[in-house]
């Protein structure tokens, strides 16, 4: 069933693109922003964010432009290099919904690394 998603303009992620927040920014372009997460996961722990106004990662690939995509996975790239994660290797996640236990509704991954990150799922208890 298609989904209709509706970009909530005052999502903290938002304010942070608008410059009505601060953030630790590492990396800025046409297509992303990167920052570290205020309750690093890992010793290093960062998102990075698309400029464009797009609810999640599905609402991302269905919805952004085939520049807006290269743009952002590029950025991503060039973050992963540029904070030193490429060397030894890092984790990518990008929560999606209720199930998916994402908080911020615009879309974000999350690129953690600096030791090992545990293992990929927490099971249920
Ligand atoms: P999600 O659960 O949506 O995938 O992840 C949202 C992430 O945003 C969390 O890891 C949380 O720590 C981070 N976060 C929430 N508010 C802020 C903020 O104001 N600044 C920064 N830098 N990170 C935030």
């Amino acid at each position: 069933m298609a989904v209709t998603y509706t970009y909530d303009d005052e999502n903290i992620f938002a304010k942070i693109l608008k410059g009505e927040i601060p953030c630790n920014e590492v990396y800025r372009d046409e297509y992303a922003l990167a920052f570290h997460d205020i309750a690093p996961q890992a010793p290093t722990h960062i998102l990075v964010i698309p400029t464009g106004k797009y609810v999640s990662i599905d609402d991302f690939g269905t919805n952004a432009s085939a520049e807006e995509v290269t743009g952002f996975y590029k950025a991503v790239a060039k973050v992963a290099e540029q904070e030193g994660l490429t060397e030894n290797g890092f984790r990518t996640i990008a929560n999606t919904g209720d199930h998916g236990g994402q908080e911020v509704p615009h879309y974000h991954v999350h690129l953690l690394g600096g030791a090992k990150v545990g293992p990929m799922v927490m099971k249920a208890a």
